[in-house]
């Protein structure tokens, strides 16, 4: 409610319950005052209503801010039932943050959704890595490529699009669809033309004064598209996922995810391809050490520590290769490809969880190996650290 004027409402449901009385005010605050029921109205800043905040100033903040909050905790249930069970398929795990998060955190997203907000995305994130099993330093493009889910934005999106499939069908009469036909006969920004914009946005025909129904199967394709391309350009912008363009698939969707793999395998794999396992390249980055000086402590190469180095190359891992490489073989001969054929290889399908047993133990046998150094280093004060040990500290008390 507004006004400039005093005015008085009759409103014979109001009665003693002032509670639900609030005036709201524009910019600037209008200071004449609203009566209801000849009670003076306070006013206030929002209003909430069906569990929607309306504002004052028609922001959406409080409202998205209130439903991420209820979604983060929504969230911690489905993280007690993971840790409950030990682990669970991407499926269930799908199953439930659909069901459980997202449906909170998008309530009335046909109405708010069309604006970028941060949180929904954030806690989108966090799921991600929790499920990937990786850190919070891990690039986002990376957990969203290997994840493949739809930006919460353009989820809202497809929601705004099909409250308007609901209201062209819906009975004139009834107040949503009248302020509808009210907005559409403004001609200045407003839902009608948000709603307008997201057609346009994804090449689809679109009237206003049309009453077909838009085509939601086509929005959700063209949108899941852009989001993938969106991804994919950030990956080949971030130094960290200099080897994840170079060894993901595009071809073929959440490879990693869909495989039955333990909780840990997945996150030693995911770790890999997302730069964040802690070898010299990656914990370099904590001490500020130029790229050209992360060198592998475990053999007397000289070279960087790269992923291709550490899965493909250091000579002080060599005997875990030979073990498994018959296994390998059994799918497809590695031996004439380069490192990075390799390694893309190895994060194919058919032999993920081949490539995953062998992560874990030349990760183990690299932690094995720098522990010793240490400790025969002790009394040297040029020892090398512990960088795998230490970040993994840091990361479990995070
Ligand atoms: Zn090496």
């Amino acid at each position: 409610m507004q006004g400039r004027q005093s005015f008085q409402l009759t409103c014979p449901r109001a009665g003693e319950q002032k509670n639900e009385c609030r005036a709201l005010h524009q910019k600037p605050r209008c200071k004449t005052p609203v009566y209801c029921c000849n009670q003076k109205l306070e006013y206030a800043e929002t209003y909430k209503y069906l569990g929607y905040y309306l504002h004052e100033h028609l922001s959406h903040k409080k409202t998205v801010d209130t439903l991420s909050s209820s979604a983060q905790r929504s969230f911690g249930r489905i993280v007690n039932i993971f840790k409950s069970l030990k682990n669970m398929g991407i499926k269930t795990f799908e199953t439930l943050y659909f069901s459980y998060v997202t449906p909170i955190s998008t309530y009335g997203s046909a109405v708010w959704g069309f604006q970028e907000q941060h949180e929904p995305q954030i806690l989108q994130n966090r799921v991600g890595r929790f499920f990937l099993g990786v850190n919070k330093f891990t690039p986002v493009a990376a957990t969203s490529i290997e994840l493949d889910w739809m930006n919460p934005r353009f989820s809202r999106w497809i929601e705004m699009v099909r409250y308007r499939n609901r209201l062209v069908n819906m009975d004139p009469c009834r107040l949503p669809v009248r302020i509808y036909n009210w907005e559409k006969s403004l001609n200045h920004k407003g839902w009608v033309k948000d709603v307008q914009f997201i057609m346009q946005y994804c090449n689809l025909e679109y009237d206003v004064e049309l009453t077909n129904e838009c085509d939601l199967d086509m929005l959700s394709t063209k949108l899941l598209k852009m989001n993938r391309d969106k991804w994919w350009v950030e990956a080949h912008n971030k130094p960290k996922l200099r080897t994840f363009v170079k060894i993901h698939d595009t071809e073929f969707t959440q490879v990693l995810v869909k495989k039955n793999l333990s909780r840990k395998h997945r996150s030693l794999i995911a770790k890999f391809k997302c730069g964040v396992l802690p070898i010299a390249l990656e914990t370099g980055r904590y001490t500020d050490v130029p790229e050209a000086k992360r060198t592998c402590k475990l053999c007397s190469d000289n070279a960087v520590e790269t992923e291709e180095h550490f899965l493909t190359a250091c000579s002080a891992l060599s005997h875990i290769r030979t073990r498994f490489k018959n296994e390998l073989n059994e799918v497809e001969n590695l031996d004439n490809m380069t490192g990075i054929e390799k390694m893309k290889r190895m994060m194919a399908t058919d032999m993920i969880k081949i490539s995953s047993r062998m992560l874990e133990c030349m990760f183990e046998e690299r932690k094995e190996l720098m522990y010793e150094d240490a400790i025969e280093g002790d009394e040297d004060d040029d020892a090398p650290t512990l960088p795998g040990t230490q970040h993994e500290q840091q990361e479990q008390m995070n």
